[in-house]
């Protein structure tokens, strides 16, 4: 992709629609093979394990896709279900134990943690090295000095959307809708490592439209439904849309909807639907983060 350019409306264009499920379904596989000749060349066998305190509905959704699609890869998983009412130091026994233990690769502690514990201090004990959720302050700087390490799963995921559609990131104007350490700041640090031009907007900022408008990609991550109108994006941009709202019908069922009014965007160069765009790579990198974190291992022996 080149800088969108200018569009005559009487040039009807259709949106390519990125399919975020059948990619995470190509990552998975080739994951699933570098996971299997890892083994068969070094005995070692990736190992993720997942760590979920208390009964958050979500979360334990969130925790039983994770270990299905561990298994389905052929990587092996370990769960550890603690009572809501642990502490934070029993809790951070474990993960001592985990960072230990030379057979687990990749740790991931399941958000959000009951009140008593500090997210914070239980993320910053993860052993870099196995921070497969790229959430500990030393892959955030390696991040943001774009030396290497784990980067967080959705950004990578995003990253892996805009690969199929824009061959060339250099000087590309990038609006990145919503500032939060798992999501905007990551996704900002790998646009500019692209050497885009990034600018990073979130809810105190003004004239929002306008900024987007000057977008030849926008990433949307605000968790604010349709925020992104058609009107906002300018022709030609890519549309990435990470939000993901609950929200009930007028027939009173429950369905998923995005930042950006997904109809709306038909004049952009590509966009990501919700469901089925952002939130299937998720998994998808985790996993293949955790190869990554194993092959790093087996290499160290
Ligand atoms: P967050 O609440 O931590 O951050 C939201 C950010 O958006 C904030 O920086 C805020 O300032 C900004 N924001 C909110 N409303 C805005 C508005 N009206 N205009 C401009 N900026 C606004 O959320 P998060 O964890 O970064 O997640 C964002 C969205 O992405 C949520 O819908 C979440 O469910 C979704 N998400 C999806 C995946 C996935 O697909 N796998 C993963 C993580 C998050």
């Amino acid at each position: 992709m080149t800088p969108a350019q200018s569009y005559s409306a009487t040039e009807p264009r259709m949106a390519a629609v990125i399919d975020g499920k059948a990619l995470a379904r190509t990552i998975g596989e080739d994951t699933a093979r570098q996971a299997a000749a890892l083994h068969e060349r070094t005995g070692v066998l990736p190992t993720l394990a997942v760590v979920l305190v208390g009964e958050d509905p979500a979360s334990q959704v969130y925790v039983r896709r994770k270990v299905k699609e561990t298994k389905a890869a052929g990587m092996r998983s370990i769960e550890h279900r603690l009572d809501a009412s642990i502490g934070e130091d029993e809790l951070l026994a474990l993960i001592a134990s985990l960072n230990a233990d030379p057979f687990v690769h990749g740790i991931l502690v399941q958000l959000p943690l009951p009140r008593q514990i500090d997210a914070t201090r239980v993320l910053d004990a993860i052993d870099p090295t196995k921070d497969v959720d790229g959430f500990h302050p030393v892959n955030v700087g390696r991040l943001s000095t774009g030396i290497g390490g784990l980067v967080p799963c959705t950004p990578l995921g995003c990253m892996r959307l805009l690969d199929t559609v824009v061959r060339d990131y250099r000087g590309l104007n990038a609006v990145v809708i919503g500032k939060s350490n798992i999501v905007g700041k990551p996704v900002a640090m790998l646009l500019l490592e692209r050497e885009c031009t990034v600018t990073v907007t979130h809810i105190a900022t003004k004239g929002l439209p306008d900024i987007v408008r000057t977008a030849d990609i926008v990433v949307a991550a605000a968790g604010s439904p349709r925020l992104v109108r058609g009107e906002w994006v300018k022709p030609g941009a890519v549309v990435i849309d990470v939000g993901i709202t609950r929200v009930m019908d007028e027939d009173g069922k429950e369905r998923l909807v995005g930042d950006c009014a997904f109809d709306e965007l038909g004049h952009a160069a590509a966009v990501t639907p919700v469901p089925g765009g952002v939130g299937p790579m998720t998994i998808a990198c985790l996993l293949a983060n955790t190869v990554q974190a194993a092959k790093r291992a087996a290499a160290l022996g």
